[in-house]
């Protein structure tokens, strides 16, 4: 790529370990086959690439020609250090999250970026979906958050930094790992920008505490067991699974048997992928949201949660 002007071809892919199930290159490819018109064209492929040969394909990547890759699981934080040291974070501001999943390469320097914040928060502000939600209203609200791994920390950076919201509730398996992201958000909170949020640790979750949420975000990878008592989703709460593997998770069945709004974890997967497109293409192909989500539909047809 020539500094400042876009190229029309880019070579993309993904890295992660293992890659069997992910729905990226379906979602790229459909993004390339729509700017065909627009002489936009390129390729998005797979690179498993298990943990002992991590290392190795970071030494020869550069043979490889990429314009640019996603990162997924388990290799968020490892890649988010190797282009702090290599190359440079697109938003410093973006480093608390200490993860990224969308690297880009012009003329041999690297750029990291994490689109999972803005892509969770992108469906919120301008989802049409069941129940009409419209735009989500979140500042100075409570959001009940489950989980405190990787996904919950650009999660509450996203809800916290750019939303900022009133409160935020962690409920996670290990009591620990919550406390301690906990205790980095009051960090985040007291750098001084404004950002006021209460935070609080919750090993049990009560009717009260849902009772005035405004969102339940689940971030567990549990799709078929419920880690919250279904009666204490009441019809104003707004759910919102990031888990997509299947559609219909337990908690989005539970959520919509209790006439909450719901949101499919797929949302946010075709939002932070498009915001992915948008950094390699660097603008230049328009927003391909929709045809991605599209694609994700005719893939996984009725199942769609809505
Ligand atoms: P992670 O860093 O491994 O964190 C997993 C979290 O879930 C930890 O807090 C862990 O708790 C908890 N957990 C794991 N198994 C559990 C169980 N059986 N019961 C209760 N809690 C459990 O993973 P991650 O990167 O955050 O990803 C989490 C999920 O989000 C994945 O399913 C991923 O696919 C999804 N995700 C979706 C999108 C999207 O675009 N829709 C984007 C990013 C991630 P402990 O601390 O107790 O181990």
């Amino acid at each position: 790529m020539t500094s400042g002007k876009s190229k029309k071809s880019l070579h993309l892919g993904i890295l992660g370990y293992p890659l069997g199930y992910s729905l990226s290159p379906l979602m790229h490819t459909a993004a390339f086959e729509a700017l065909k018109a627009k002489g936009i064209s390129g390729s998005y492929n797979e690179f498993p690439v298990p943990p002992e040969a991590l290392d190795s394909w970071l030494d020869g990547v550069s043979s490889l020609g990429l314009d640019g890759f996603n990162v997924t699981i388990p290799y968020k934080e490892k890649l988010f250090s190797w282009v702090k040291a290599n190359g440079k974070i697109k938003y410093p501001h973006e480093e608390w999250i200490g993860a990224i999943n969308t690297v880009r390469i012009e003329n041999g320097q690297w750029e990291g970026s994490n689109t999972d914040a803005p892509g969770f928060l992108d469906v919120l502000s301008q989802i049409d979906i069941r129940h009409r939600v419209g735009k989500v209203p979140l500042r100075k609200r409570r959001v009940v958050l489950l989980g405190a791994g990787g996904a919950a920390r650009a999660v509450a950076f996203a809800l916290i930094w750019h939303a900022r919201i009133g409160e935020l509730v962690i409920w996670n398996r290990n009591r620990l790992r919550s406390e301690g992201l906990a205790e980095n958000l009051v960090r985040l909170c007291g750098e001084g920008a404004g950002r006021e949020c209460e935070i609080r640790v919750q090993d049990d979750l009560s009717e009260a505490d849902l009772d005035e949420a405004t969102l339940l975000v689940n971030t567990a990878p549990v799709s078929d067991e419920l880690l919250v008592d279904p009666e204490a989703l009441g019809p104003g709460l707004v759910v919102y699974d990031l888990v997509y593997h299947p559609a219909w998770t337990a908690l989005l069945k539970a959520a919509d048997r209790r006439h909450c709004k719901i949101i499919s974890g797929l949302e946010m997967l075709a939002s932070q992928a498009a915001l992915s497109f948008d950094i390699w293409s660097k603008g230049m192909a328009g927003n391909v949201r929709p045809v991605m989500i599209d694609v994700l539909k005719t893939r996984i047809k009725d199942q769609w949660p809505q």
